[in-house]
C-alpha cells in the first residue's frame, strides 16, 4: 500500500474581524507537532535545489533534518551559520518566490514551509536562548564603520565584528532596523524581535551610535579620518516616489514613508499613550500593490477607516506584494480597485483630500517589465469621495551621502550607487549594498549584500596590512 503523504501544514493567523482592530501579530507561528510533521515532509534532496533558491545559501535540507531529530539547538545554528536574523525572515522574507518555489515538492504537492519551519526555530530560540559567546575571530582592534541599521547594515556589522574588526555602525534614527522597524508594522513583524536582533548584532562587540547622518554630522572623508580602514554604506532607499497628479500636496496625502513612519516609528498605533497625530477618516484610498501598500491599508483598517481600498493600475496578478499580505488584507476587509488609476485628488474647503479622480484601465501588450501594459478606457472616469489618500507606488535611493561627498558613482536614472563585484564603490575603501545599490529589494537580499560586501571588505583591509 502507498504511504500516506503528509499534507503541508498551514501556517494559522488570528481571526480577521478580531485581527484588524488591533496591531498584535498576525500569523501564528508553527506548534512543536506542526514543525515536526511539516519536517518529515523533506525529501533531502541530494541537489538541494531549495539552497538554490536562497540568497544567503541556508543549508535547507541540514536543518530541517535536524528539526525531525528534534535537535533544535543543531538546527537553528545551522541556519545561523548564514544568517543573522532568522526571527525576521521566518516573518517576511517572500520564500513562496525564492527557496519554496525551487523545492521539489512543488511539482508534486505543495512545497516544503521553509519559511514557518525556520521561524519555528527562531522562536524557539527566544524561549531557550544559547548562552555559549559566539565565536569572534581574533580581535584586530582595526576600526571599520557601517552607516545605516537595515537588514543590510546590521548584517555587514555583525560579520564584521565577527571577522575580529571593531566595528562602528551609524544610524540617523533613534532606533536599529530601517525599513524593519520605520515600515513593517507590529502585526507582520514584532518589534520586540527586531530588539532582539539588534541586541544580538551588539552582544558581537557592534557600537551602535544613533541620530547621526553620516553627509551631515560627519563626512565619509570624516570617518576615513577617524582612522576606519573600510566602509559599508547600507543606507535603503526612502525617497518616495509621487504619482505627479494634482492635490498630490493637500492636508490628507501621505507619501507610504511618512504615513508608516509615523505610525511605526512615533507610535502612533499607540495614541494616546503617544501623541503622534495621523488623519485617517472614514475612507482612505492607497494607491499601489506592493508590500509597501499592504502595509499602510490594514494600517489604516486598524486605525478606524471604515473603508480602506487599494488603488491599483494593473490586475491582481501582476500585484507585486506578496501572496500572503493579500490574502491576508482581503480577509480582512480590504477593498481591492484593481485596473483603476488616479487622475487627480481634489479638495474640499478646508484644503483637505476630499476626493480621488479615478479612469479605468485594460491590459494592453506587456511593456520592457514584461508585464502587460496598462492602458486607459476612455470616458471611464469617476469621482470616489475618500479622505486620505497614502502613496505607496515605490521609493528610490536615499542621495544625501552621494551628493555630500565627491567621487561616487551613482546611476543617472535611479540614483543608485554604483559597486563592482566586490560591492566596493568607485571611492576606494568604500563598500555598499541593500537598497541603495539596487533599489527597493527584499530583505534577505539586502542581508545577502550586506554579507557578501563584509567578507569582501575582509579581504580589502587584510590585502591593504
Ligand atoms: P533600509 O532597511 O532602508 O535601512 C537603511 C537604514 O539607513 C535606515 O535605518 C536609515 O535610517 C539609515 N540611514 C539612511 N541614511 C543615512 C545616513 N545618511 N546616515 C546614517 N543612517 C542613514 N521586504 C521583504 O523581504 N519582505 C517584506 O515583507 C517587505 N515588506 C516591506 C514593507 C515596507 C513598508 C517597505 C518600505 C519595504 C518592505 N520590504 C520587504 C523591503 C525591505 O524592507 C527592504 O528591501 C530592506 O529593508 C532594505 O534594507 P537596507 O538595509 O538596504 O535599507
Ligand atoms: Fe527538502 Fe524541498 Fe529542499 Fe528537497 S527541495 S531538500 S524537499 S526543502
Amino acid at each position: 500500500m502507498a504511504k500516506e503523504r503528509i499534507p503541508r501544514q498551514a501556517l494559522r493567523a488570528r481571526d480577521p474581524d478580531e485581527r484588524n482592530k488591533d496591531f498584535k501579530e498576525v500569523a501564528l507561528g508553527f506548534s512543536e507537532e506542526e514543525a515536526l510533521l511539516e519536517a518529515k515532509r523533506c525529501l533531502a534532496c541530494k541537489k538541494k535545489p531549495c539552497v538554490a533558491g536562497c540568497p544567503v545559501d541556508i543549508d535547507i535540507p541540514a536543518f530541517v533534518a535536524l528539526i525531525a531529530k528534534k535537535d533544535y539547538r543543531g538546527a537553528i545554528n545551522k541556519i545561523k551559520e548564514k544568517n543573522n536574523l532568522p526571527a525576521i525572515c521566518g516573518r517576511v522574507c517572500p520564500q513562496e518566490t525564492q527557496c519554496e518555489v525551487c523545492c521539489v515538492l512543488a511539482g508534486k504537492d505543495k512545497p516544503l514551509a521553509i519559511g514557518s519551519l525556520e521561524r519555528f526555530l527562531a522562536d524557539w530560540e527566544t524561549e531557550n536562548p544559547d548562552l555559549t559567546p559566539p565565536k569572534i575571530r581574533n580581535r584586530s582592534g582595526i576600526k571599520a564603520a557601517v552607516v545605516g541599521s537595515g537588514p543590510a547594515g546590521l548584517t555587514a556589522a555583525a560579520d564584521l565584528a565577527r571577522y575580529g574588526y571593531e566595528v562602528t555602525l551609524f544610524e540617523s534614527l533613534s532606533s536599529s532596523g530601517g525599513v524593519l522597524r520605520y515600515g513593517i508594522p507590529e502585526f507582520r513583524l514584532p518589534k520586540k524581535i527586531l530588539d532582539r536582533e539588534t541586541e544580538y548584532v551588539s552582544s558581537l562587540g557592534v557600537d551602535i551610535k544613533y541620530n547621526i547622518l553620516i553627509g551631515r554630522t560627519f563626512t565619509i572623508e570624516d570617518l576615513f579620518k577617524d582612522g576606519y580602514k573600510a566602509i559599508f554604506i547600507g543606507t535603503g532607499a526612502g525617497l518616495p516616489y509621487f504619482l505627479g497628479i494634482s492635490g498630490e500636496n493637500l492636508n490628507g496625502v501621505y507619501s507610504a514613508n511618512e504615513f508608516l513612519t509615523r505610525v511605526n516609528l512615533m507610535r502612533a498605533y499607540e495614541f494616546p499613550k503617544y501623541k503622534t497625530p495621523v488623519r485617517i477618516g472614514q475612507r482612505v484610498a492607497v494607491v499601489g500593490a506592493g508590500n509597501t501598500a499592504m502595509d499602510c491599508v490594514r494600517v489604516a483598517k486598524r486605525l478606524g477607516a471604515k473603508d480602506a481600498m487599494i488603488v491599483y493600475r494593473r490586475s491582481e496578478k501582476e500585484a507585486p506584494a506578496r501572496l500572503a499580505e493579500v490574502e491576508h488584507a482581503k480577509e480582512e476587509g480590504i477593498e481591492f480597485r484593481f485596473l483603476t488609476a488616479p487622475l487627480k485628488i481634489e479638495g474640499n474647503d478646508k484644503g483637505e483630500v476630499g476626493s480621488m479622480t479615478c479612469i479605468k484601465m485594460e491590459l494592453g501588450e506587456p511593456d520592457s517589465s514584461g508585464r502587460r501594459r496598462p492602458v486607459p478606457i476612455q470616458g471611464s472616469e469617476y469621482v470616489m469621495p475618500v479622505d486620505t489618500a497614502i502613496i505607496a507606488i515605490g521609493q528610490g535611493p536615499n542621495p544625501l551621502i552621494a551628493r555630500t561627498t565627491g567621487g561616487f558613482a551613482v546611476d543617472e536614472k535611479s540614483g543608485e550607487l554604483k559597486i563592482d563585484e566586490n560591492y566596493m564603490t568607485s571611492i576606494k575603501g568604500v563598500f555598499a549594498g541593500g537598497d541603495i545599490t539596487t533599489g527597493e529589494g527584499t530583505v534577505i537580499a539586502a542581508m545577502g549584500a550586506g554579507k557578501r560586501a563584509a567578507a569582501a571588505m575582509d579581504r580589502y583591509i587584510r590585502g591593504q596590512k
